[in-house]
């Protein structure tokens, strides 16, 4: 109410949708059966306890372009303790600005209250809190619907649905832009960039996702833009970088990002990777396979891909440690603990992925011995087969030899005597030199799995 006067007296209708334009199912074609059953009952009990209640956000847009949603949003005009109330099995999460998880067997729904960009806090549009580039400070500020459309990113994310009465609520022309496969921004694409920088690795992701084209108008001021992801907590960066890269269409998005020059912010590693032929042909092949997995339903591991887009780096420094006068396995250790380092400050691969991802590269030289017993002991580490499906990658780039991949696929196929007989005389264990000190880094490859 006392925002609508405000809006009056300043006339500031600009960044608020004027109404939605309501489509039957005929215009729309998603029906209510499409849905998961949790998120339709999750909008049933709202209705029946007099709320609003939508399937907003990605789900929508899925389900316009028959795609298969990955998980389904509510929106609704009862406050987070007034949706508490009504399932049994939900809770509030989060401080700053609290949503509610509604749990059905094992799919969790996330309920979120109407909220707005936060004007209702000052009466000028110019005092909204923000940083020096117009970063938003705070959007924790609860609205209508037609606000929390406008504070979506892209028209084609700010579609709601209505189970109940089969109708899509447009309230800018995003059904219209899924049609056209047009990626845009609502509200003035600079603002709503310098209001939130992450909306610039986001737009890469969902062109590349959807294989949408991004609209000029939006994509125009990205160029000029992309260094305020300096500005952005490191963590959320990961996010969204992990985001992109298990989309499916990790490949695509990766390109995208690069034409866009948005990959400095993201993955500052990127360019000396893709000038690098041996690199690109590896990373190239890292984000194919994972794109493949994910498009098979099959679990695709981030340890994984962080290890694979980090390992040009290992490599790189590995050889030169080596060339310097370093052993070749303390080098590696070396290698992959500066290039883990190194890292921290650009892109903060979570610690907890360490682990696997250092067991991966320790594992590697290990494909070299094909002698004696230690063959069969790699094929009993528990972290073989993604140290194994690493080393086809490294194969496949022509990091290593295409035989080496080849001898390790026959020698998990073939029975006892054949391996036996593919034991290679030349890469038994050499005779052990006089050791003066411990060896560190030999155990280490053998670590048992985190
Ligand atoms: P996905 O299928 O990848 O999950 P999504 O559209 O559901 O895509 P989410 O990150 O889950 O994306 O966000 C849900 C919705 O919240 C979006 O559709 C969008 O409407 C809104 N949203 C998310 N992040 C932002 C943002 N940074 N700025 C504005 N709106 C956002
Ligand atoms: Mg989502």
């Amino acid at each position: 109410m006392i925002r609508r006067i405000i809006d009056k007296v300043f006339g500031r209708k600009s960044r608020t949708a004027a109404g939605a334009q309501i489509l039957p199912q005929s215009k729309h074609g998603i029906r209510r059966d499409q849905l998961d059953d949790c998120a339709l009952k999750t909008c049933e009990t709202l209705a029946q306890a007099g709320y609003k209640g939508y399937v907003v956000g990605g789900a929508v847009r899925d389900l316009l372009l028959t795609k298969t949603p990955k998980d389904f949003d509510v929106a609704t005009d009862a406050t987070p303790e007034e949706v508490r109330r009504l399932f049994r099995r939900s809770r509030i999460i989060g401080r700053r600005f609290q949503i509610v998880h509604v749990m059905c067997g094992r799919v969790t729904i996330e309920v979120t209250t109407f909220r707005s960009n936060g004007q209702k806090e000052t009466e000028d549009e110019d005092e909204r809190p923000t940083d020096e580039h117009g970063r938003l400070l705070s959007d924790n500020v609860f609205g209508n619907m037609a606000d929390d459309a406008a504070r979506r990113d892209f028209t084609i994310n700010a579609l709601y649905y209505d189970p109940l009465r089969e109708e899509v609520h447009d309230y800018f022309g995003g059904v219209a832009d899924c049609k056209k496969r047009v990626l845009r921004m609502i509200g003035d694409p600079e603002t709503r960039f310098r209001e939130d920088p992450v909306r610039m690795l986001r737009a890469a992701r969902f062109a590349a996702k959807l294989d949408f084209h991004i609209d000029p108008d939006t994509r125009k001021p990205v160029a000029t833009l992309a260094p305020l992801l300096a500005n952005i907590p490191r963590a959320r960066i990961f996010d969204e970088a992990l985001k992109l890269l298990m989309s499916g269409h990790a490949l695509r998005g990766v390109h995208q990002l690069r034409a866009e020059g948005l990959h400095h912010g993201m993955l500052p590693l990127l360019d000396t990777i893709l000038d690098d032929t041996t690199g690109e042909r590896f990373i190239t092949a890292a984000l194919k396979t994972t794109d493949a997995r994910i498009a098979q339903d099959k679990p695709a591991s981030p340890a994984f891909l962080f290890g694979t887009l980090l390992w040009p780096q290992v490599l790189q420094r590995w050889h030169a440690l080596e060339a310097a006068g370093e052993k070749p396995q303390p080098a590696l250790f070396l290698a992959m603990d500066e290039v883990l380092d190194a890292q921290r400050g650009q892109l903060a691969i979570p610690r907890r992925y360490d682990g696997m991802m250092k067991e991966i590269w320790a594992l590697q030289p290990r494909f070299e011995q094909r002698g004696g017993q230690r063959p069969y002991r790699l094929l009993e580490h528990p972290r073989f087969r993604a140290a194994y499906d690493f080393l086809l990658l490294r194969a496949e780039s022509g990091e290593v030899a295409a035989e080496l991949g080849d001898w390790w696929t026959r020698f998990q196929e073939v029975d006892d005597d054949e391996r036996a007989a593919m034991l290679l005389a030349d890469s038994a264990p050499k005779p052990r030199r006089k050791r003066k000190r411990k060896k560190p880094a030999d155990s280490a490859g053998e670590a048992p799995s985190a």
